[in-house]
């Protein structure tokens, strides 16, 4: 059971102290290596004794890999079943057991819960259109249209069918490719295939490991 420090302490045979927090650490320091009942007439050890359940107590826990980089650090990841059916993400940290992290995370690997839970999360693709000064949210059907018709546009504008000495290239200097780290290799492979096939020859990526 989760017991809290409300300020009230027993005092021995009665009734009780009523204590501000900054009075009871200080009185808790004083009071340190005295044995048994207190000047204040309550036992200090008894007093100060909360016993807290974890969080994560009864958790089902899941193994994962971090989404950030191509370290691919272990995660754990901690889920229960609330009252409502809802599953709850309750916790994610490094998995001691990995030989790669050894239960350690990187400041970026270390909020990867907020992927799953925060509230600042943008829920749907954003789009500010040219002279416009505020963003707007899209359905993913404008998104995947407008990239298509960007793409479109761009490419036929900028593509080089044959370099300033006659050789064939028949290359894209248009359009540039950035790859995220969360990429999986066949992800990579994909991603790589598509735009050589457009003729893209500016192809980078963010991990640097
Ligand atoms: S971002 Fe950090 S925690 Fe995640 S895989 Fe890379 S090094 Fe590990």
């Amino acid at each position: 059971m989760t017991k809290s420090y409300t300020g009230r302490l027993p005092r021995k045979g009665g009734s009780a102290v009523e204590l501000t927090r900054r009075q009871f650490f200080g009185y808790s320091a004083a009071g340190t290596g005295a044995v048994g009942v207190s000047a204040l007439g309550f036992d200090i050890a008894e007093a100060t004794e909360v016993k807290q359940d974890l969080r994560i107590d009864g958790a089902t826990v899941s193994h994962s890999v971090c989404p950030y980089c191509a370290v691919g650090c272990s995660l754990l990841a901690y889920t229960k079943k609330g009252h409502d059916g809802h599953v709850e993400l309750l916790q994610i940290e490094g998995d001691p057991d990995s030989p790669v992290n050894e239960g350690t995370l990187c400041p970026k690997g270390a909020t990867s819960l907020e992927l799953g839970i925060s509230r600042r999360r943008v829920p749907s693709p954003m789009y500010r259109a040219p002279g416009a000064t505020e963003w707007k949210q899209v359905s993913w059907d404008f998104t995947l249209d407008k990239l298509a018709r960007n793409i479109k546009e761009s490419r036929d504008r900028t593509f080089v069918a044959t370099d300033s000495d006659g050789n064939t290239v028949n290359r894209c200097e248009g359009i540039a490719f950035a790859g995220g780290a969360a990429f999986s290799s066949e992800e990579g492979y994909f991603a790589t295939k598509l735009m050589r096939s457009l003729g893209l020859v500016h192809l980078e990526q963010q991990a640097r490991v």
